[in-house]
């Protein structure tokens, strides 16, 4: 990360990765560049956003012309240290542990899950989606050089687990238990439960109907 991204507000920056997955994919195609109404149409965010963002990058969009997507292109992957794959453990090889293990983050960004660990001594030594299954009892020998740790373990341990992976020098931890986790400032939590997404988005049906589209 660098000073200049301290510049970006954080609503931006959680953009970035959204934008960049879509600017990548024009590249591909052969695009040399892009409009914001393009963009707008396609990540679902409007273009005064897009515009007022894409400013903080210093891509400043010519009427008629549009975007640089090579410009934009080198921008991300500077800005979310795409040229550098980012090693991430996951800590509990369950049911959704297990899905995480053969997803393939590396598609659509560079982070890449590199070790699992997991309490239970029939997974443990076992390789899943190619990553190697450690047992949890051996976590800080493992875990060196690692920003980054996925938990998918039951709540009940998901504070204990945690602290370990802080005290492991872990400072960015993608928590998917229902636990909410108690951690020093300086680590980052991002919390994803999934039931209560799944709750909310049946909430927001129910009771704020979206309008249909009319013809
Ligand atoms: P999921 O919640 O992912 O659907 P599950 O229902 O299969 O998983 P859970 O009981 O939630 O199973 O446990 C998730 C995984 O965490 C299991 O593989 C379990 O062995 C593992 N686990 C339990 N306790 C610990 C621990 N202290 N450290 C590491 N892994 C653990």
């Amino acid at each position: 990360m660098n000073n200049e991204q301290n510049k970006i507000p954080q609503a931006t920056a959680k953009r970035l990765p959204l934008y960049y997955r879509f600017i990548n994919n024009l590249h591909h195609q052969g695009k040399l560049r892009v409009s914001s109404k393009e963009l707008s149409d396609a990540v679902k965010v409007d273009s005064a956003t897009i515009r007022r963002d894409f400013s903080y990058f210093g891509a400043l969009g010519k009427k008629g012309y549009g975007y640089n997507v090579e410009y934009l292109l080198s921008f991300f992957r500077k800005t979310l240290d795409q040229d550098e794959v980012t090693k991430v453990a996951l800590i509990g090889v369950g049911n959704l542990g297990t899905a995480f293990l053969h997803y393939n983050f590396m598609k659509n960004n560079n982070t890449k899950i590199e070790m699992a660990f997991d309490a239970d001594p029939n997974k443990v030594g076992s390789e899943i989606g190619g990553v190697p299954v450690y047992h949890v009892d051996d976590l800080e020998d493992y875990l060196q050089n690692t920003a980054v740790a996925i938990l998918t373990v039951p709540s009940t341990e998901a504070q204990g687990i945690t602290e370990r992976l802080v005290e492991a020098g872990v400072s960015g931890i993608l928590n998917f238990t229902p636990a909410r986790i108690t951690v020093p400032d300086h680590i980052r939590v991002h919390h994803i439960d999934l039931s209560v997404e799944l709750q909310s988005l049946v909430y927001f049906l129910k009771h704020y109907p979206l309008e249909e589209e009319e013809g």
